[in-house]
């Protein structure tokens, strides 16, 4: 997800996804184990820290405020990464921390400690899988209730709104007081992940949180215009493009209906941008009040795409998504398909043909 017109949906619906592994939050032990892992480390201690490939503003966010928590506690040797391609989006290339950041290839090999953030199990973290499984302690910040608990300590919050949320807290639990910058790298994963604080999960805490960050001087407005805002003219006519190819199938969906479009690297050529940009389109698309499953197939090879898939309620797209390779939340979830848009999106109107264990349609959105 990414920067938008008005709000990006990434981390959307905590509350339910598919095959739920871990139902509640952290125990105090599971607090304990993670606070004694940050404090048993030596004095020289290497501590990576790792979040999902094509990071979002919770991955990123989390992970970099986190880690400029522990550069105030003292810890030394520390790097930052995500799986290849490395390259930040331009969105987040203003956020405090990115000098943590090194090239998955070039990360520590065997940390005394590693950190995994909003990653729901090991697959989204490609070639740095491995990382977890070395000697050192695998410690697991997460917010997805699919997270298969992967770590040696796993602090994964299905009801929490953004993995930031207990970046902060373990952040408190360690006596690291919040500055501007810690407190701006948190305050962009949870707007991020909460859509500008407009989803259901934009709790009381939520806004207490967002309260607490903002108290050390940030400045929301220039944030969000960074974050949300802001995109290359090209881009504005990239769009104008796609969204004049969308498809609505009032039908689809057992009659909830489905809206989706699609971008080809043709499309990303001609008008000279580059792939972070259509991370946003997913936002206007999923604005058509006639659907309520929204999709976007984004090219990302020969045979390749990335599928974005929300839904505004009745839809358990996670169901869809999990079925088609991927994962994600029961509102926002996503998967890579294979070859050509037309079979990628002849395989979702199948997954979204067929009828929902437990009448998913009456649950809440
Ligand atoms: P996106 O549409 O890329 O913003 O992704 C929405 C959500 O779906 C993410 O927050 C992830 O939880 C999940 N997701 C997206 N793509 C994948 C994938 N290929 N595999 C597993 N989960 C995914
Ligand atoms: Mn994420
Ligand atoms: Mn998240």
């Amino acid at each position: 997800m990414t920067a938008s017109l008005g709000g990006a949906l990434t981390e959307a619906d905590p509350a339910t996804a598919a095959e739920p592994v871990i139902a509640d939050g952290p125990t105090e032990d599971d607090w304990d184990a993670a606070v004694a892992a940050v404090r048993r480390l030596p004095p020289d201690g290497r501590v990576l820290l790792i979040c999902h490939v094509n990071p979002d503003g919770d991955a990123l966010g989390s992970m970099l405020g986190f880690g400029l928590g522990l550069r105030r506690l003292g810890v030394r040797q520390l790097q930052a990464t995500f799986p290849h391609p490395s390259d930040v989006p331009e969105p987040f290339r203003g956020l405090p921390g990115l000098d943590l950041l090194v090239p998955a290839a070039e990360a520590d090999p065997a940390p005394d400690l590693v950190i995994c953030f909003d990653a729901a199990s090991v697959s989204r973290l490609g070639e740095l899988a491995d990382r977890l499984t070395g000697p050192g302690t695998a410690l697991v910040l997460d917010h997805h209730a699919s997270n298969t608990g992967f770590g040696d300590v796993n602090l994964v919050d299905p009801a929490a709104a953004a993995t930031s949320v207990l970046a902060e807290e373990l952040l408190a639990r360690l006596g690291v007081a919040l500055d501007a910058g810690i407190a701006e790298c948190l305050y962009v994963a949870l707007s991020t992940d909460t859509g500008s604080f407009r989803f259901d999960a934009t709790t009381p805490a939520v806004h207490e949180m967002a309260a607490r960050l903002l108290a050390t001087g940030l400045r929301p407005g220039d944030i969000s215009r960074r974050v949300f805002d802001s995109r290359p003219f090209g881009a504005v006519r990239l769009f104008g493009e796609v969204l004049g190819r969308a498809r609505l199938e009032p039908e689809a969906a057992a009659g909830h209906g489905l809206v989706w479009t699609y971008a080809t690297l043709d499309d990303l050529a001609r008008h000279e941008q580059r792939p972070y940009v259509l991370e946003a389109l997913i936002d206007p698309v999923r604005c058509t009040a006639e659907a309520d499953v929204s999709c976007v197939v984004k090219q990302a090879g020969p045979q390749e795409w990335a599928v974005s898939l929300r839904s505004k309620g009745a839809t358990d797209v996670s169901r869809v998504a999990v079925a088609l390779g991927g994962g994600g939340h029961r509102l926002a979830a996503g998967f890579t398909g294979r070859g050509t848009v037309d079979e990628v999106v002849e395989r979702i109107r199948a997954e979204l043909a067929v009828p929902a264990p437990g009448g998913d349609a009456d649950r809440p959105g």
